[in-house]
């Protein structure tokens, strides 16, 4: 497979296997969601141990309802586990308050969604813009960096242009230059190619392999077989708990 040079942007590849530790790593972890009284309502996850390793590629499967979005939430720093620990990168961030959790979440973590998410007031450029802002990063570093983002996702030109004019495919290259424009450690997408089609889910799924291979670590919740296909490893959800997890041998499918 083709492999793209590097840009300036990309410096993802920040702790290549520091140690052979895991960037994350779940140990024993459940999720309950229990009722107003306390009762337990549904167990989510149910003693989840789980490491996953700096750069891997990880998709995770499994029926409606065996608690994949609540994984990706917990990896994603938007929840918290019930009992047991999550480290992120050696920290425990299992325990964090609201506003230490969300800081950490910002450095670390790129989110893509099945929807976009895009802003429609804004232009492209101020899209990919918006996590910087958030992060107080300064005007013009913001703007550099968006636009060799931007560039990066194969979308040089028409800054200046709102979201609605472009393509599904082309929307989701801008949400995910929004995503990796803080240099996260992770991407986490969830469905990303849930609202494409075939041949665009297929060139989405290069730019993926290209970001893996400069040494994204990339998380994705999939029903897609073709997204399982090109992951390193697979897991399989059900009822709670990793039911089947699968490596391969890291060739490209
Ligand atoms: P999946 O993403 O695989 O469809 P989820 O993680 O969304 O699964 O849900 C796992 C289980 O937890 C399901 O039984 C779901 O109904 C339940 N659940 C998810 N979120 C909540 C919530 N906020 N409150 C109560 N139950 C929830
Ligand atoms: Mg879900």
């Amino acid at each position: 497979m083709a492999v793209k040079a590097p840009c300036g942007a990309a410096n993802w590849a920040r702790d290549p296997g520091r140690n052979g530790s895991p960037v994350a790593h779940l140990q024993d972890v459940s999720r309950v969601y229990a009722n107003p009284d306390g009762s337990v309502l549904v167990q989510a996850l149910q003693e989840i141990d789980l490491e996953i390793g700096h750069g891997e590629s990880l998709a995770i499967m499994g029926p409606s309802g065996s608690g994949k979005s609540t994984l990706l939430n917990i990896l994603g720093c938007l929840d918290r586990p019930t009992s047991g620990r999550f480290l992120l990168d050696q920290a425990d961030v299992s325990t964090l308050h609201d506003a230490a959790l969300s800081r950490i979440r910002g450095r670390m973590i790129g989110f893509v969604f099945q929807a976009f998410n895009l802003i429609p007031e804004l232009s492209i450029l101020e899209n990919v813009e918006v996590p910087l802002f958030y992060g107080h990063v300064p005007r013009d570093e913001r703007r550099t960096r968006a636009v060799a983002m931007l560039r990066r996702v194969g979308l040089g030109d028409r800054h200046r242009d709102r979201p609605a004019v472009f393509s599904g495919g082309q929307q989701q290259r801008i949400a995910i230059a929004r995503a990796l424009v803080t240099r996260p450690s992770i991407l986490l997408a969830d469905e990303p190619t849930g609202n494409l089609d075939s041949a665009t889910s297929a060139s989405l799924l290069d730019l993926f392999d290209e970001l893996h291979d400069e040494g994204l670590t990339i998380i994705v919740v999939t029903h897609d077989l073709h997204v399982a296909d090109r992951c390193d490893r697979v897991i399989v959800l059900g009822d709670g708990r990793i039911v089947r997890d699968d490596r391969t041998t890291g060739d490209d499918a």
